[in-house]
């Protein structure tokens, strides 16, 4: 099932189609994209007799389908190979930070640099579909309603300022594009080893698989609900591979008028276009 977000109503997307959810519902199911994470299970299912689409699929009109997590988890340093490119010890636990909820945007959204030092990192984007309370490892995965393509854009010199700012540096309007819509577990072949990337007008910069991950999703999910409650519709950047731009030689960022395509296998590919900061 692929869970997407039109003008903040939750579509089902069938091919080249989509099926608005409170339409095709009758009203079993409301319009509000983040509402159907609390009912997750029963919605899976009555998700699944929906065959056909009642309206064309427009890329630009999807937004991000997780558009009000009440908690963002993110999670650095969480690939072996980005680890040894910040010439960082891997961790013993996650190393977690949070982007905060009015950062986050949609998948083909325009990002307004902040900055002279935006910084670029793909990461496959977990979102949490049933309360997860001092979960095992084992049950990690049934406690997620399914995958998403993120950004986890990075304004590199405030992420270091001030001994270490990474929640304020990596939530600038707009630095979390998700999408371009949820994919639910059962699509994919093998969650714990998806190939992931990232290109900046058509040259790749990023390019790895998710089986790198030192934590997987099912340990974060253990790890983090050792702290506290993750709640249905909570969103977790699950860390970047190698290949961003603050540790190339020299270190480039992001430029006005340059596309990141970010793509994930099995899941899609998001698009966001760089603009000038607003005066
Ligand atoms: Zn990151």
């Amino acid at each position: 099932m692929k869970l997407a977000n039109v003008n903040d109503r939750a579509v089902l997307v069938l091919g080249d189609q989509i099926a608005d959810v409170a339409e095709v519902s009758e009203g079993r199911f409301g319009p509000d994209p983040m509402a159907l994470f609390d009912d997750w299970a029963a919605f899976t299912e009555f998700a699944a007799t929906v065959t056909t689409g009642s309206a064309p699929l427009v890329e630009a009109d999807l937004d991000n389908p997780v558009p009000r997590p009440r908690q963002v988890f993110a999670i650095g340093l969480n690939y072996r190979s980005h680890a040894e490119e910040s010439g960082m010890a891997l961790p013993e636990i996650p190393a977690t930070f949070t982007k905060f909820p009015a950062s986050l945007t949609g998948p083909f959204a325009d990002v307004e640099l902040a900055g002279a030092t935006v910084d670029w990192e793909v990461e496959l984007v977990a979102v949490v579909g049933a309360r997860a309370d001092r979960v095992a490892e084992a049950d990690g995965w049934a406690h997620i309603a399914g995958l998403a393509v993120g950004q986890d854009l990075s304004e590199r010199t405030v992420q270091f300022a001030a001994g270490s700012q990474f929640s304020l540096g990596k939530s600038y309007r707009g630095f979390g594009p998700i999408g371009p819509w949820l994919v639910s577990l059962d699509e994919l072949a093998d969650p714990d080893d998806l190939a992931l990337g990232c290109s900046i007008d058509g040259t790749t910069v990023q390019d790895a698989r998710t089986s790198d991950l030192i934590f997987s999703v099912p340990q974060l999910v253990a790890e983090l609900s050792k702290v506290l409650p993750l709640l249905p519709g909570d969103v977790i950047f699950t860390g970047t591979p190698a290949g961003v731009g603050v540790t190339s030689k020299p270190p480039r960022f992001l430029q006005a008028g340059e596309v990141l395509e970010t793509w994930i296998e099995g899941i899609g590919t998001i698009r966001n276009h760089f603009v000038a900061p607003a005066g």
